[in-house]
């Protein structure tokens, strides 16, 4: 019988590769991950617009194979000309979803243009192109790293949604109360959309637990002290990082996630076995 695990709607990130023999793997993995049959593949945008053009090739790609692409879209320094011109691109490649993100500038720029917080992109896709965009935003289940207030950021998030938002991605975490807690603060706050997790299969733990400590994600300490303790046995690494997020994945779907969306890093196989080992094959 199907059951939450075996059927969860699915999407896989990527981030568009630098060379053209990156960009010939990638389509491979796509292929590979396709067989899941997932909503959608995202492609990145890098920070003020730096891979703006990767990323239009990337969808470009994942779409002429015959995949749903959404590009995800900063608006950090962009104008409104500049966005417009953007999604008018998109749209005569026949992308109708994307991710819409304030972004991060490069460090050292300065910050200018016509959008202050995604918001005011949801706001103005909505107003400007109307309703048929099927517009993601990001989700903090451990709060923005640059928000001191708790409360101030699940307002932000909800009017983030209230501004025109379909549906909401979660930064990676490991703690699932975390992501429970979230979603009942933001159904008091009218949110009722669906708030999908992000999942990180674990790669490499010592960049994960980088990228953690940057962004404000707790790493349960018996995560850490395990991994921490294999050094380099990359066949314990592997097989506990997958015990870990496959449990992460259970209890997520099991209390009534909408869904899953994995940060692949441009590779199948740690997503693949995770999904297998959910039921998904
Ligand atoms: P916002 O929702 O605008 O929030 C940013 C901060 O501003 C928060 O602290 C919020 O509390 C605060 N804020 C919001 N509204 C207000 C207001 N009215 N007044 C005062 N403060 C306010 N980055 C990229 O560069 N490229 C990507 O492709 C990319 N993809 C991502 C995908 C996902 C699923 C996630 C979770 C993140 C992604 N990021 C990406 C990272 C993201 O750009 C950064 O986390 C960025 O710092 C915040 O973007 P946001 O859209 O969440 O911003």
């Amino acid at each position: 019988m199907p059951t939450a695990l075996s059927t969860a709607p699915l999407s896989f990130e990527f981030f568009p590769p630098n060379t053209p023999a990156g960009s010939d793997k990638l389509l491979g993995v796509v292929g590979e991950l396709a067989r899941l049959r997932p909503d959608f593949f995202s492609v990145t945008y890098g920070a003020g617009g730096s891979t703006r053009e990767k990323t239009l090739a990337t969808v470009r790609a994942i779409a002429s194979a015959g995949h749903e692409a959404a590009p995800h879209l900063s608006c950090v320094g962009a104008t409104r000309e500049s966005i417009s011109e953007t999604l008018q691109t998109y749209r005569m490649q026949g992308i109708d979803r994307l991710v819409a993100l304030r972004g991060d500038l490069p460090s050292g720029t300065a910050v200018s243009g016509d959008f202050r917080f995604a918001s005011d992109l949801v706001a103005f896709i909505r107003e400007s192109q109307g309703a048929d965009w099927h517009i993601e935003v990001a989700a903090y289940p451990e709060y923005h790293p640059q928000q001191r207030y708790a409360r101030q950021d699940i307002e932000h998030f909800a009017a983030k949604m209230k501004a025109g938002a379909n549906s909401a991605i979660t930064q990676f975490f490991f703690n699932p109360d975390a992501y429970f807690h979230f979603l009942e603060e933001a159904g008091k706050l009218g949110v009722n959309a669906p708030i999908v997790p992000g999942i990180m299969p674990i790669h490499n733990f010592s960049r994960i637990a980088q990228f953690a400590q940057r962004d404000g994600i707790e790493i349960p300490r018996w995560v850490a002290l395990k991994m921490e303790g294999f050094l380099d046995d990359a066949a314990s690494v592997r097989e506990f990082g997958l015990e870990v997020v496959t449990r992460l994945c259970e209890r997520l779907l099991n209390g009534g996630a909408p869904g899953l969306h994995f940060y692949t890093l441009n590779q199948s196989g740690l997503t693949l076995e995770v999904c297998r080992r959910l039921g998904r094959s």
